[in-house]
Order: C-alpha cells, then structure tokens, then sequence
C-alpha cells in the first residue's frame, strides 16, 4: 500500500476539506452536521436542511463523484472516491446528500439494467435531488428471506396492477419515486417470478403510514398498494428477472453499508465524551478501564481504514478485492454499536435521558445513536446473515 497522495490528489483533497468545512457551518452549524442521517428525517427541519446540503453538493459537482460523466457523475478515479468518502464521514456528513439510496444504488443499477429511456428519465433527476427514491424490498414475512415477497403485479395491457404491502421502507414519506420488489409469477420457483419496478410514490392507491421509532423520529415507513398501476415501461430488465436486478442494487448496499460509516468520527466524540464525564468517581478518561476501552475502539477503527485500503489497493491494481470486503459491514456495525452502547455505559442512568430532559448528556444524542446504531446491525443483510455468507461463501464451511 502507498499512503501518499499524488498532487492532484493533495490538491483535491485540500478543495474538498476547505468546501466541507464551509458548507456544513452553513448549512447545519459549526460543529452541528454530526451524524447526518440521510434516513433520519422525522424532523421537517432536518430533512429541509438536507434539501439544502444536496442542492449545493449537486452544484459543486461532488454528489455522484463515482458515477461515469456520460451520466451526469464525476467520473473520478477510485483515489478521489476514497479520498472524498473519508472527508465526508470525518464530517458526519451523508455521502450522497438527500437522496443516498437512489445515487448510490439505484443510480447504478440503471446504468446497467436500465432501458435508454429510463436512464434519460431518471437519472438527472436523482442527481439534482429533484426527485428522492426510496427502496420497497421488505415484507412483514420477506426480511432475510427477501425472496419470499408477496405483494402481487398483474401485467394489464399497458399496466402492471399492483396490490400488497412493503414495510421498513426508509424515506416513503419523503420519496417520489420507488423501487419496488413484485411477484409476477407465483408458480415459479421463488426467486424466478420477481419483478422490478419504479414506482411514482404519488400513484393513486398508495398509502403510507410512517412507523414511529423508540426514539420519537418517524424514518420508516409500511406502505400499502391497493390496485395501483405502474406503467409497462417502469419494468427493469426482463419480466420475473427482478431478482437478479435486485442483486445488482443489494451488492452496491452492502459495499455502502459496511466499511463507509463514520466509526471513526464517532469513537473521536466519544473520547470527547471521556474528557468531560466522571467514571468510578474520576474523570473518565483517566480511568484504566475506560482508557482500554478507547484503544481497543481505536485499534478496530485503524483496522477497518487499513482493510478498507487493501481492498482499494487491490482495485488499483486491477485486482478482484479479497475477504475484507465481505466482512466490512459486520465489522462496522458491530464496532459502532459498541461504541455507541458504551457511551451509554459511561453516562449511566444520565445516558437514558432523551433531548429535551433536565440533565440530559449532549442533548441526549448517545441514546439516540445507540438505537439508531442497533437498526444497523440489522439494515441491509442482519449481522446473522453477514456471518452466514461469510462462513459459506468466504470461508466454505460445511453446512450444518
Ligand atoms: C435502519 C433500517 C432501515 C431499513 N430500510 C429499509 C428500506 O428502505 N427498504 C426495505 O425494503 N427494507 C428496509 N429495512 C428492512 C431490512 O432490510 C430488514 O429489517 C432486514 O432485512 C431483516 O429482515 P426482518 O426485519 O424481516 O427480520 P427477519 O428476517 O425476520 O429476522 C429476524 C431475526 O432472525 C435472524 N435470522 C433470519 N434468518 C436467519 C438465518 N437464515 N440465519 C440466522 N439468523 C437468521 C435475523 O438475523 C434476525 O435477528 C430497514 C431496516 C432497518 C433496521
């Protein structure tokens, strides 16, 4: 691995930081942009401050750095992604603004399975923020067994009718658009009879009912489709070949929610924490046991940037990335879930006071993350199904 930077590259880097630094003063606050969820948007001013951070990141040409020019993206090497991802999660900024799910997977998967007219239809439209996606996979019996959706597409004429229910759907209440995941063959073995479809969010007979979370923030949502019609040409790829589409989209979610989460930015906020709390009646930062805790966080964190790195390394030299990408995600999740629950850990019963309470740490935000850090460790394949992929398809072990 060569840890330098080219001076293009520093040049870049030293742009990106100084845009970074100005535009989240202004647009959340100095020192305010912390986690910055884009799936966090109960709140109607965060989710209008969002708004704003994606119009000016989709100005400064920095919103879809890793998709081609031919589409509207950056075009930049893996070097300026890597060096852009990691001056964003130092941040605690969201990669891709407000509408993440739609330029960092659903972007992609239409530049390959897409018709000519979907990616002229959609595609510009993800990039200015001009229209929010957001992804219809899950059922309330299709989680980790995704193939064992039910909600129904019947082709009629120029139509597909569709009629069923999607639940844990991020951002449904904000989305204009979906991608939605249909049975249009039952009598097909169940991964042959799925179809994709985008979906207008304003269809008559859609009805959404935003789910509240154990921390008062509204991000999910069920959604519920009664005879709604979806026109033939929102079909991606073949009919009954969704679920290879929706392989597509699933490969780029795990690749962004594994190792490309702000862990590190969060063990730096924690050591903070250390420094202005009591633990055992000393100041936590001096305690022994506190001060292993905070290595051994900050040793896992070095590791995950350093595997991250070989997987890069690997790219630039034209070769297929090893086992680190596999288990990126459950590392990071877990990692982060540990951080957070130790926070909690440090405040005590104080760490149970919400935003808002007389004595509450922080604006209670370490509860809050502890939560929201536990949602995922279950998004986008739960740590369960990371280790069986991991036990069956990197290291081959025997099924039991
Ligand atoms: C923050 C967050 C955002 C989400 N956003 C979206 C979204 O935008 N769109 C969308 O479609 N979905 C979304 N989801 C849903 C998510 O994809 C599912 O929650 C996830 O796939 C798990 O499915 P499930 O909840 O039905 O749990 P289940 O699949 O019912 O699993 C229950 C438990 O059993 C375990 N388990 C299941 N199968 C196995 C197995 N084979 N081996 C070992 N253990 C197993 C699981 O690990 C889990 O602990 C989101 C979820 C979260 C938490």
């Amino acid at each position: 691995m060569d840890f330098r930077y080219t001076q293009q590259e520093e040049a870049f880097r030293a742009k990106l930081h100084a845009w970074l630094e100005q535009t989240s003063a202004e647009v959340f606050g100095r020192g305010q942009a912390g986690s910055t969820s884009p799936l966090e948007t109960g709140d109607d001013r965060r989710w209008q401050r969002l708004l704003e951070y994606h119009r000016r990141l989709y100005e400064a040409g920095y919103v879809a750095l890793h998709w081609p020019k031919e589409y509207g993206g950056g075009g930049a090497t893996l070097m300026e992604q890597a060096i852009y991802q990691d001056a964003v999660l130092s941040y605690g900024l969201p990669l891709y603004g407000a509408n993440q799910l739609a330029i960092d997977r659903i972007g992609p998967t239409l530049f390959f399975m897409g018709t000519p007219a979907q990616k002229e239809r959609y595609l510009h439209k993800m990039l200015a923020g001009e229209e929010i996606w957001c992804q219809g996979y899950s059922e309330p019996n299709a989680g980790s067994d995704l193939a064992g959706l039910q909600t129904r597409a019947v082709l009629d004429g120029d139509s597909f009718v569709v009629n069923g229910q999607k639940v844990w759907t991020s951002l449904a209440h904000r989305a204009d658009m979906q991608v939605l995941l249909v049975r249009t063959d039952p009598q097909a073995p169940k991964h042959k009879g799925i179809s994709y479809l985008l979906v207008d969010m304003k269809s008559p007979g859609i009805t959404i009912r935003p789910l509240v979370q154990v921390t008062g923030e509204a991000g999910f949502n069920e959604v519920f489709y009664d005879n709604v019609q979806v026109p033939k040409e929102n079909l991606v790829g073949e009919i009954n070949q969704g679920w290879q589409v929706s392989i597509a989209t699933l490969m780029y979610e795990r690749v962004s929610g594994g190792t490309r989460h702000p862990v590190q930015r969060t063990i730096t906020e924690l050591l903070a924490l250390s420094r202005q709390v009591n633990f055992a009646g000393v100041a936590a930062h001096q305690h022994p046991y506190v001060r292993q805790k905070l290595a051994q966080f900050a040793v896992e964190a070095e590791c995950l940037r350093l595997s991250r790195y070989r997987s890069l390394t690997a790219q630039l030299k034209g070769r297929i990335p090893g086992p680190e990408s596999s288990f990126g995600k459950l590392f990071a999740t877990e990692l982060n879930l540990r951080v957070a629950m130790f926070a909690d850990e440090l405040l005590g019963p104080y760490g149970t006071l919400e935003k808002g309470s007389l004595g509450a740490v922080e604006s209670g935000r370490w509860i809050t993350r502890t939560i929201a850090a536990r949602g995922l460790t279950i998004a986008a394949g739960s740590s369960e199904i990371q280790h069986n992929i991991i036990g069956e398809r990197v290291l081959k072990l025997p099924k039991g």
